[in-house]
């Protein structure tokens, strides 16, 4: 066992490494960070940026503008001009799909204009206490009051506005214990959240009750409310599709039984990460925020009995 527990140290010292450079990226970029809009269906358009924060997505009607998450303080200003280029109205509700920093950066300056904050009720529990994000090497302080959910749920939520039912639901925990996914339903538009990330592997909040296994239970009961002609819209990366997100539940699947098999052999985690249980993936998935090495790594920790 103590073996097993230097190994997970190790590893994690060479997390930080990767991911504190990771966070200086994001930073230095942030200036410079060009937000734009891609339209969905007639009202309702997604929004993308280039420094890879959470994607966002926003249906702007007569009835005001109900938005999913804020990206983070320095370009949520980009994003409201994105927004005001579509529509006249204002910010009526942002809706956040789960606590981390590049999806509620911006919830202090859209509710200032007037809009209400909504979320799973574990987001506003989430954002209200102080978290030690080891593997970022920092500390998220507890947000201000007035960037927490005013509105939170626990099961499900539904807004009409615009002749659309726009239904917004959580499932078990699975990127965090706080998801919300939003599906437009006449539209055939669904907002997927950090469940989803399309062509790089996830981060998974394993410290805020995010699992690996609760994300492929989580995909596998939204494939079947979903079709072909769904237009998907995951936390980060490109617009996709159902087809896709087969794959990428797929994909989870497989390195989630490729470390865990390796786990039941006695491997530790350095042994599993050398094994390269993600390596079938890898020219696909294994290019962005997180490579092949640290996925696996977090899977493993994801997995193992007790947190490191
Ligand atoms: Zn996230």
């Amino acid at each position: 066992m103590l073996m097993k527990h230097k190994n997970i140290s190790a590893t994690i010292a060479s997390l930080l490494t990767f991911l504190v450079f990771t966070s200086f990226l994001y930073a230095k970029d942030q200036a410079e960070v060009q937000v734009s809009a891609e339209k969905l269906a007639d009202n309702i358009y997604m929004f993308t940026d280039s420094g890879g924060m959470g994607n966002s997505t926003a249906l702007t009607g007569n009835d005001g503008v109900l938005l999913i998450d804020t990206k983070v303080a320095d370009s949520v200003d980009k994003l409201l001009a994105k927004i005001a280029e579509l529509s006249n109205k204002p910010v009526r509700f942002a809706i956040i799909t789960h606590w981390h920093y590049d999806h509620v950066g911006g919830n202090e300056t859209v509710a200032k204009t007037g809009a209400t904050i909504i979320a799973h009720e574990n987001v506003r529990k989430q954002m209200g206490i102080e978290h030690d994000m080891k593997i970022f090497n920092k500390k998220a302080h507890p947000a201000a009051e007035t960037a927490l959910p005013l509105l939170t749920y626990k099961d499900k939520i539904t807004f009409h506005m615009d002749g659309e039912v726009v239904k917004v639901f959580h499932l078990e925990p699975g990127h965090t214990d706080g998801d919300s996914v939003i599906y437009f339903k006449n539209a055939n538009v669904i907002h997927m959240g950090d469940l989803y990330f399309e062509g790089l592997y996830p981060y998974i909040g394993i410290y805020s009750g995010g699992t690996i296994n609760g994300m492929i239970n989580d995909i596998n009961q939204i494939l079947p409310i979903i079709d072909e002609n769904t237009k998907v819209v995951p936390g980060h990366g490109p617009l996709s599709n159902k087809a896709k997100l087969v794959q990428y539940v797929s994909m989870l699947a497989t390195i989630r039984d490729n470390v865990s098999n390796l786990m039941l052999e006695g491997k530790t985690m350095e042994e599993v990460i050398a094994a390269k249980p993600t390596q079938l993936y890898d020219e696909k998935w294994g290019k962005g925020f997180l490579p092949p090495d640290k996925f696996a790594g977090l899977v493993y920790m994801d997995l193992s009995p007790e947190l490191p």
